[in-house]
């Protein structure tokens, strides 16, 4: 299978240590996508149910009728995840290896800086908030 890999944007404008990748879905690709961001150490992943009209609302039916909603918004799910800056590359990568058919209503990727991090439980904020203990960056360092 040929790894499909994203336009390059080697700079994010504006600058952030954090960001977050809101990727738009087919909900029946969803566990592919958080299987593979997990193998690679992503673990914090919000997801919500939603309904999106795009390139695909409007077109024909491809589905026999049930991906359709009564009122022609089509049912997706919202995944968010916010990582640090050197690992949006790969996660924006990961989903689309893992999300892609070929078909209209794959969905889209948003890229968003994060302001701040904090862990309600421990009032941590920025790198500390953020990272998650045996996640990415704990595997690299342990494998450095
Ligand atoms: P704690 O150590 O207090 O458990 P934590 O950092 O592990 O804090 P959780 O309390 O496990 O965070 O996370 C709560 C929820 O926050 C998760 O279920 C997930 O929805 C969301 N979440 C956590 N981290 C991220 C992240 N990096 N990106 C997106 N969502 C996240
Ligand atoms: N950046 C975090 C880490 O390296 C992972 C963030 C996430 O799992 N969403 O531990």
């Amino acid at each position: 299978l040929p790894v499909i890999r994203a336009q390059s944007s080697p700079d994010y404008v504006p600058d952030s240590k954090f960001y977050k990748v809101e990727a738009i879905l087919r909900p029946w690709r969803v566990s592919q996508v958080s299987s593979a961001l997990l193998k690679i150490g992503i673990r914090g992943v919000t997801v919500s149910d939603v309904r999106g009209f795009g390139a695909q609302g409007g077109s024909t039916e491809r589905h026999g009728g049930s991906e359709f909603t009564e009122d022609n918004f089509v049912a997706k799910v919202k995944m968010e995840i916010v990582v640090s800056k050197d690992q949006v590359e790969a996660v924006v990568d990961k989903i689309i290896e893992a999300a892609k058919t070929g078909e209209i209503g794959d969905g889209k990727i948003f890229v968003v800086p994060v302001s701040d991090v904090i862990r309600i439980r421990t009032g941590e904020r920025g790198e500390k908030a953020e990272k998650m203990t045996g996640g990415w960056s704990d595997q690299s360092s342990a494998a450095a």
